[in-house]
C-alpha cells in the first residue's frame, strides 16, 4: 500500500477514484505528516455496494458467533502487539502526547475484548414463555447489516473501535468515514482487521471530508444503520438525512460538563489537593479536547478564592509541547481552525465580563513548541455566568470556566443548565449529598469524586442534545442488532376465526 491509497474496498487499499489527495498535518509544526485519498462520492458508493455485497451475499453475517468472536480477540492482540506504533500514529495526528496515544490502544483492545466475551455470552437468544406447552416461542439476535460509521478527529482509533467492535460481533459489515482531519489509525486499524482474516468487503474505509463522504453514506439507500460521533451540528445534519430514509441512527455528539465541587470535598489538605488536581484533570487532558471535558467548574462560593488561585497556579505549570516529546504534559490544539475557534471563545468571554486567571493566549515557542504549532495556553475563567457565550457552547479547547453557588439546589440547577447532557461529577465528602446530587445530574455518566473514567461494559453516550443511542455496554452492542421473534406453533391446527 502506498501512501495515499488509503481507501479500502472489497478487499483492495486504492488511491481516490477521481486522484484527489489530502495533507495531513502534524499540528505541532504544521508539516505534513502524510498525503491520503481524498474520497469523493464514486468511491463512498463502491464502498457501500461492496459493503452490501458482503452482507448479501458472504459468510460474515452467518459466521458461527464463536468465530466472530475469535477474530476480535485476534485483533486485540494485534492491537497490542502495534501498541507503540499506533500510539505514535496517534499522537503525531491528534497532537495528544504518546502516554495518551498509550492509554488509547489499551482501552480499545478491551472494548475489542469486552465485546469479544459480550457477543459469546448472549447468542442462544431468549426463550420466551408464550403461555402454552404446544409453542415455542424466542427472540433471537441479528445483524443490521451495512453501517455507515462517521468518527472525529479526538479520539480516532477509540471513537472507530466502538463502533467497529460491536458491529462486527454482531455480524454487520461497514464503511468507515475517519475524520479527514485525523484519518491515520483507522486506517492502520483496518489494516489489522484484515490481517486478522476479516473477509473482503467486511471492512471499508473512505477517508475524506464530510462533504461529500459522510453526508454521501447518510443519504445512502444500500446503508441499513448510520452510527455518528461529532458535533451537534453537523451531527444533527447528517442525522436528519440518515433519519429521512428510515435508517437507524446513532449520534454520539457533544457535552459542556460540570464539575461540582462542594466545599466539604476541601476540608482537609488532601481532599483540596485531589479535587484541585481532579479538576486540572477534567478540563485540560489532551488540551481539553475531550467530549466530556469538565469545562465548567461549579464551586461553592466559600473555597472559590483559595481553590481557583491554586488550580490557576496549577495551569499555568502544564508543560505543554509536542505530544511525542519526554515530559510534555499536554500537546496542541488539533488545527489552525480549532485555535482560531478556541481563541475568538475567549476573547468573547473577555468582552462579557469573565476575569482571567491564567492563560488567554498562545504560549512562547520553545524548543519542544514550534512556532508553527497549535498551541495554545490551558486558561481559567473566572466569573463566568450561563448568559455567556462560554459557559453555554462546548469550545473543545483549554478553556475552563468558573461559576460559583451556594446552596445544594443552586449547584445541581447550574450544572444541568445545559442543552446537552453527556458528563458530569460531584465532588464531596459527605455521601449521601453526593449521591443525592448525582441522582439529581441529567447527563449520561457522573463520576463522584473523580473524573473521565470510563468502563466498557458500562454505558457510553447522553442525555439531551449529546446524542441518541449508546456506545459500549450491552446497549452498545444492541446498536447493532435488530431483535428476532419466531413463534413456533409446535401443534399446528385451524383457528376458526372465520366461519365460512
Ligand atoms: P465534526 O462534527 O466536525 O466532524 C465529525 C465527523 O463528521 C467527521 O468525520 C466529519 O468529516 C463528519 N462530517 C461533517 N459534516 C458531515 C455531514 N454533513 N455529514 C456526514 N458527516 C459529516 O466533529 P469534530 O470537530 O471532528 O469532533 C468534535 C466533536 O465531536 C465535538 O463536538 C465532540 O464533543 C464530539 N465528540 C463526541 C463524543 C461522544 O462520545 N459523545 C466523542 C468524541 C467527540
Amino acid at each position: 500500500m502506498s501512501s495515499i491509497e488509503t481507501i479500502h474496498v472489497d478487499g483492495v487499499w486504492q488511491a481516490a477514484a477521481a486522484g484527489e489527495t489530502r495533507e495531513v498535518l502534524d499540528p505541532a509544526d504544521a508539516t505534513t505528516l502524510q498525503l491520503v485519498a481524498e474520497g469523493g462520492a464514486e468511491d463512498t458508493d463502491a464502498a457501500v455496494a461492496a459493503a452490501r455485497r458482503a452482507f448479501d451475499e458472504g459468510d460474515w453475517p452467518r459466521t458461527a458467533v464463536a468465530e466472530r468472536s475469535a477474530l476480535l480477540r485476534r485483533v486485540a492482540d494485534l492491537l497490542q502487539r502495534d501498541r507503540e506504533e499506533i500510539a505514535l500514529i496517534e499522537s503525531r495526528d491528534t497532537g495528544k502526547t504518546l502516554e495518551e496515544g498509550r492509554v488509547d490502544v489499551d482501552d480499545v483492545t478491551n472494548a475489542f475484548r469486552y465485546f469479544a466475551d459480550l457477543v459469546m455470552n448472549e447468542s442462544g437468544g431468549r426463550v420466551v414463555d408464550a403461555g402454552s406447552p404446544d409453542v415455542h416461542s424466542v427472540v433471537v439476535h441479528e445483524p443490521v447489516g451495512v453501517c455507515a460509521l462517521i468518527t472525529p478527529w479526538n479520539y480516532p482509533l477509540l471513537q472507530a473501535s466502538w463502533k467497529i467492535a460491536p458491529a462486527l460481533a454482531a455480524g454487520n459489515t461497514f464503511v468507515i468515514k475517519p475524520s479527514e482531519v485525523t484519518p491515520l489509525s483507522t486506517v492502520h486499524l483496518i489494516k489489522l482487521l484484515v490481517e486478522a482474516g476479516l473477509p473482503a468487503g467486511v471492512a471499508n474505509i473512505v477517508t475524506g471530508a464530510g462533504l461529500p463522504v459522510g453526508q454521501r453514506l447518510a443519504e445512502h439507500p444500500d446503508v441499513d444503520l448510520f452510527s455518528f460521533t461529532g458535533g451537534l451540528v453537523s451531527g444533527t445534519k447528517a442525522g436528519a438525512a440518515a433519519v429521512s430514509g428510515a435508517k437507524k441512527i446513532a449520534l454520539e455528539l457533544g457535552g459542556k460538563n460540570p464539575n461540582v465541587v462542594f466545599a466539604d470535598s476541601c476540608a482537609t489538605e488532601e481532599g483540596f489537593d485531589t479535587a484541585v488536581d481532579q479538576a486540572l484533570n477534567a478540563a485540560f487532558i489532551h488540551s481539553g479536547q475531550v467530549c466530556s471535558a469538565g469545562a465548567r467548574l461549579i464551586i461553592e462560593e466559600s473555597v472559590r478564592d483559595r481553590f481557583v488561585s491554586e488550580l490557576a497556579r496549577r495551569a499555568e505549570k502544564i508543560k505543554l509541547g509536542r505530544g511525542t516529546e519526554n515530559g510534555v504534559e499536554c500537546g496542541p490544539l488539533v488545527s489552525q481552525q480549532q485555535l482560531d475557534k478556541v481563541e475568538a471563545y475567549v476573547a468573547s468571554a473577555l468582552a462579557e465580563g469573565a476575569q482571567l486567571r491564567c492563560g488567554g493566549a498562545r504560549p512562547e515557542p520553545s524548543d519542544v513548541r514550534p512556532a508553527a504549532g497549535y498551541f495554545y495556553a490551558p486558561t481559567v475563567l473566572d466569573g463566568c455566568h450561563r448568559e455567556m457565550k462560554v459557559v453555554r457552547e462546548e469550545t473543545f479547547g483549554p478553556i475552563l470556566t468558573v461559576e460559583t453557588f451556594t446552596t445544594e439546589d443552586e449547584a445541581v440547577a447550574l450544572a444541568n443548565d445545559t442543552e446537552y447532557g453527556l458528563a458530569g461529577a460531584v465532588f464531596s465528602a459527605d455521601t449521601a449529598r453526593a449521591r443525592r446530587v448525582a441522582a439529581r445530574l441529567r447527563h449520561g455518566t457522573v463520576w463522584i469524586n473523580d473524573y473521565h473514567p470510563y468502563l466498557p461494559q458500562a454505558e457510553w453516550g447522553g442525555f439531551g442534545k449529546s446524542g441518541i443511542g449508546r456506545e459500549l455496554g450491552p446497549a452498545g452492542l444492541d446498536e447493532y442488532r435488530e431483535s428476532k421473534h419466531i413463534y413456533e406453533n409446535l401443534r399446528p391446527e385451524p383457528v376458526r376465526w372465520f366461519a365460512g
